[in-house]
Order: structure tokens, then C-alpha cells, then sequence
């Protein structure tokens, strides 16, 4: 949304193709309040759409539809939206990365009111609470972490008896006395869907099959996240993970292919960096069109 500003400010007739997850992880959230100037701060999808008509504002267009392929190998590239094509000179990827999920019911349902992917956009409400965090990896070891300034208890429960989080990250859960351990375990349900809100966990023991509810009034997804990028496969330059790789601002390896936000950045992931790297690449994009004139 911030590189639509930009670029609809700079006169270069942006199109925002809004894809499956329109407004991204933002709309997954409650209140934002670390977002620079809400002081009292912002629901998630109340500042994706401030962004949106503040683009629109400046011209810029919108479709809805998932780009479903992309020829980056000539100018001008060519994107598929269904069954329309759309050619451009320059493209901003910001397609994002998405949370990776349980796939359970209830954990849709209660996505926002107790369920949360991002420790540090809702840790702050858990102040005196009980939470568990999902995963045994570095996220879930951050997630973690992070929760112990707020949480009077944070529970990990994991599907084996071993981390795989670095080392440095299980020394430093294995010293926090305010996290403890639920080894061999899966989240089989979340409750209380009813109310409206989690009191609870239900747990399966991967060994013994037996079931159990953990109390608990948060539940944190930390089983990592994937980025949106299976579509340029092959054509950009990737991570192992499938990341974007940039150079020199916000420049893939193909002149005129920009990216943004999360599908690059593994590392911030914050809803300010996504903005501040949008509005990099619509510059860089505008600057590749002056010095690629027609
Ligand atoms: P990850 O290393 O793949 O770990 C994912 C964790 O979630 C694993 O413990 C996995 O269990 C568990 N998991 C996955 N799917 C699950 C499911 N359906 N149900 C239950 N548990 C499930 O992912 P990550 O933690 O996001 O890390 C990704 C990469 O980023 C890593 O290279 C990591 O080092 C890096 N990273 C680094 C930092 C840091 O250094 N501060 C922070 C974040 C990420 P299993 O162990 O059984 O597979």
C-alpha cells in the first residue's frame, strides 16, 4: 500500500492486484500500537484500508484476483489474473509472508481474539496472563521470549523432545524460569469457541495418545512463516527458504522487479519496515522508468 502511495503520488498510474490474502497479515490482527503516529493506537484492518483509500486518493487502481503466473523474462512482463493479462514495466512483489497454521477450525475462529501469529504485535495484551506458544524452532523461541515480559507463564509445547531451535535460543528458554516445557504434544483444539475467546488447549501426547487441556487465556503460532513466492520460482533469486534476495534498496535480479515487505525480509517482519520498503520501491521503481525511458 505504502509503494501505491508513492508511486500514484509520482504520477506513474500504479495497479494493486490485491491477491487471496488482501491487506496480508495486518488484517489477522487486532489493535496495532506501535504503528508511528495512532497513539492510542489502530485496528489492523482499519489501517489497511486508511492505506488503500489514501492510495486510491492519489489514483491508484485496484484489482482483486490472485496472479496465478508471471513471465519476468521480457519487457514488458506479463502477468495472469484469472483469466485477464496485465503487462507492466516495472513490478513491486509485496505479496508477503504468510503464518504458517495448524489447520484447525477453532484456531481460524479464534484468529485475533486469543490466537495470534506475532508475539510482538500482541504480546502487550497478555499482561498477567497465561499463554502457550506453538513450535520448537527459532520463531517459536522468540515468540517465546518475547511473551515472558508480559505473560506470567508461557508454556512450549512441542511435537518432539528435542528443540530445534539454535542453541543460543534454548539456552536462553532453558534459563527463563517463567517458560516451561510440554514435549510431545500437538494442539488438537482450541477452545472456547463459544465464548468467543481461548481459555484453553486441548493437547494430544504424540507417544501416549492421551488428551489433556492446558489452561490458558493466548494461544502464539510459532511454527513459522512462508513467503509468497512460489510464483517467481526459478525467475528471481530466492533463499533456501524461498525469500526474496535484494540488493542495493529494494532490486531483485531482474532490472524493473522490485520487492517489498515481508516476501524479502525474514529477519523485521514489523508492520513499519514492510511500509518503509514499500515506499523504497516505488523510488527505485520510479528511478529504473527515468533512466529506462521509452
Ligand atoms: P522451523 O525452523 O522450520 O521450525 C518450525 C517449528 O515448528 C519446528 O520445531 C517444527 O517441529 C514445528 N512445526 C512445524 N509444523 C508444525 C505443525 N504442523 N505442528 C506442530 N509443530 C510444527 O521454522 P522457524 O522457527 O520459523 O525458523 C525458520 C528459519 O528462520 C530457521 O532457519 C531459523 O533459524 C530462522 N530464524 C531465526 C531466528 C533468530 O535467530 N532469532 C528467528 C526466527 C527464525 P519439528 O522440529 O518437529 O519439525
Amino acid at each position: 500500500m505504502t509503494a501505491a502511495i508513492y508511486a500514484a503520488r509520482a504520477n506513474l498510474n500504479p495497479l494493486v492486484i490485491r491477491g487471496l490474502e488482501a491487506g496480508g497479515q495486518l488484517t489477522l490482527t487486532t489493535l496495532v500500537e506501535n504503528f508511528p503516529g495512532f497513539p492510542k493506537g489502530v485496528q489492523g484492518p482499519e489501517l489497511i484500508e486508511r492505506m488503500q483509500n489514501q492510495a486510491a486518493e492519489f489514483g491508484a487502481e485496484f484489482m482483486e484476483g490472485h496472479v496465478t503466473r508471471a513471465d519476468l523474462s521480457r519487457q514488458p512482463f506479463v502477468l495472469e489474473v484469472g483469466s485477464e493479462t496485465v503487462e507492466t514495466r516495472t513490478l513491486i512483489i509485496a505479496s508477503g509472508a504468510s503464518a504458517k497454521m495448524l489447520g484447525l477450525e477453532s484456531e481460524r475462529k479464534l484468529l485475533g481474539h486469543g490466537v495470534s501469529t506475532c508475539a510482538t504485535c500482541d504480546g502487550y495484551f497478555y499482561r498477567g496472563k497465561e499463554v502457550v506458544v506453538v513450535g520448537g524452532g527459532d520463531t517459536a523461541a522468540e515468540e517465546a521470549l518475547f511473551l515472558t515480559r508480559y505473560a506470567t507463564q508461557v508454556s512450549m509445547i512441542h511435537r518432539r523432545d528435542q528443540l530445534r531451535a539454535s542453541k543460543i535460543m534454548r539456552d536462553r528458554l532453558f534459563h527463563n524460569p517463567k517458560i516451561n516445557f510440554i514435549w510431545d504434544s500437538v494442539v488438537v483444539d482450541v477452545l472456547d469457541v463459544d465464548k468467543g475467546e481461548v481459555t484453553g488447549a486441548r493437547l494430544k501426547n504424540t507417544k501416549t495418545g492421551d488428551e489433556t487441556v492446558k489452561a490458558c487465556d493466548g494461544v502464539f503460532m510459532g511454527i513459522g512463516h512462508s513467503p509468497n513466492t512460489s510464483l517467481f520460482r526459478g525467475q528471481l533469486a530466492m533463499n533456501e527458504v524461498g525469500y526474496l534476495i535484494t540488493h542495493d534498496g529494494s532490486k531483485t535480479n531482474v532490472p524493473g522487479v522490485f520487492a517489498a515487505g515481508d516476501v524479502q525480509d525474514h529477519i523485521y517482519r514489523q508492520a513499519i519496515t514492510a511500509a518503509g520498503s514499500g515506499c523504497m520501491a516505488a523510488i527505485d521503481a520510479e528511478r529504473f522508468l527515468e533512466t529506462n525511458a521509452e
